[in-house]
């Protein structure tokens, strides 16, 4: 029975070829949305064993941040780049959830989650959100949540205004313009915790500054902040 299972299976993906979303290459019967040779060649940051990191300097003097990470880098045409562009652009959510995942057990298993608390999404603004359909950030961070266990806190914390696009401004125009974005509605929720704030791509890191500023002004809070890819601006 396996066998004609089988058959059935490999004629259906002759019709229907299922791809892969990092490559393009078609998918084995036991892959799925990431290939194998994806998941191994992917370059790693390993940021999360390196105190001093890129993304850890990008928030020197800007803001007070426990650790920062990032899972890959966000270089054109690279494999990590064609997964978030699926992602966001074509709604393929499950993609997210799944570098979510793979994230994560890497975070865990170096003990970088170990003093984390909650697992907090970068929020979109709602228009934005009702507009994609979805938080590409809420479903890394429920990957996350599935590789370590941490819960994830969606209501505490809100985006109140879309900002203009940010890639032509400069540094203080940047933060002139980021200043007064998000908002905690739930203080007593985060107050002590160690908040993990999460994006899908940190360039400048103005907006994750913005959110962090924003989460100390709640009493006791430590903030740490990782994405899945870093594009040095
Ligand atoms: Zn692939």
């Amino acid at each position: 029975m396996n066998y004609l299972y089988d058959l059935w299976d490999d004629f259906l993906s002759l019709l229907f070829p299922r791809i892969c979303y990092g490559c393009g290459n078609h998918l084995l019967r036991n892959e799925n949305l990431i290939c194998t040779e994806c998941y191994v060649v992917i370059p790693r940051t390993n940021y999360h064993i390196q105190k001093e990191n890129p993304v850890a300097q990008l928030f020197w003097g800007r803001c007070l941040i426990e650790s920062a990470a990032a899972f890959s880098y966000y270089n054109k045409g690279s494999r990590i780049r064609n997964l978030i562009h699926n992602l966001k652009y074509k709604g393929i959510r499950e993609i997210g959830f799944e570098l979510g995942k793979i994230y994560g057990l890497t975070l865990k298993s170096s003990g970088f989650t170990d003093n984390i608390d909650i697992i907090i999404p970068v929020p979109l603004h709602p228009a934005k959100e009702r507009a994609r359909g979805f938080n590409q950030c809420k479903v890394i961070s429920s990957g996350l949540a599935d590789a370590t266990g941490l819960p994830v806190n969606t209501t505490s914390f809100e985006r109140v205004q879309a900002s203009s696009t940010q890639t032509k401004r400069s540094r203080y125009d940047r933060w002139v313009n980021v200043e007064g974005i998000f908002r905690v509605t739930d203080p007593d929720s985060l107050g002590g915790r160690h908040i993990l704030l999460v994006d899908d791509v940190i360039t400048t890191g103005s907006t994750m500054e913005s959110c962090v500023n924003e989460l100390l002004k709640t009493e006791e809070v430590k903030v740490s902040v990782v994405a899945i890819a870093f594009a040095p601006a």
